[in-house]
């Protein structure tokens, strides 16, 4: 192959792959963009945009996701959603691992104390039936076997799960429990 040959093709491969890059941006922008008048709970960011929004890395986001600290929104098999409220999750949890020394686990732990029969008003019957009253080191989205207020609900779009849109941690949250 001569040289000329071989400097167009590695101009073109170039070329495209600059392309390529400039529309998955524009793409990234326009998802930031629309956000802006979206609902807090809406699917919105893919994975590499919440990251760079979040300031989280991806491989973190999905550390996160197998150990059930966020909830993506599944939109097929591989490919996952998130919202605004993932992004202000994200960062908590990220502050909690760098500044307050906690680890994955504690993190769930810390979680699992939400009340979360008390801001759903779950009955005295209800809350007796439902693993999440009894987990003290699982969050009330990860229970297997839930109560009957929560059966059908979409955790993503629930109180529970969107605590830090009113609240900056889970302490600022119990003061308005109790
Ligand atoms: S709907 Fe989901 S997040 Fe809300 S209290 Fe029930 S289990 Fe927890």
């Amino acid at each position: 192959m001569s040289h000329k040959i071989q400097v167009i093709i590695i101009y073109r491969l170039t070329l495209g792959f600059i392309f390529s890059i400039l529309v998955q941006f524009i793409i990234d922008m326009n998802n930031v963009k629309a956000s802006s008048s979206l609902n807090g709970s809406d699917p919105v960011f893919t994975l590499s945009v919440i990251s760079k929004l979040s300031g989280v890395p991806i491989s973190s986001i999905r550390q996160y996701i197998d150990r059930g600290l966020i909830v993506p929104y599944k939109k097929d098999s591989s490919r996952h959603l998130f919202s605004k409220v993932d992004v202000l999750r994200l960062k908590y949890i990220n502050n909690l691992l760098t500044e307050k020394g906690l680890n994955i686990a504690g993190i769930r732990a810390s979680m699992a104390l939400i009340p979360c029969w008390a801001i759903r008003l779950c009955s005295t019957k209800d809350r007796h039936q439902c693993d999440a009253y009894h987990s003290s080191s699982d969050p009330c989205w990860e229970a297997s076997e839930k109560g009957r207020e929560c059966k059908n609900k979409d955790c993503r779009e629930c109180g529970v799960y969107r605590f830090l849109e009113t609240e900056k941690d889970i302490k600022s949250l119990l003061k308005t429990l109790i």
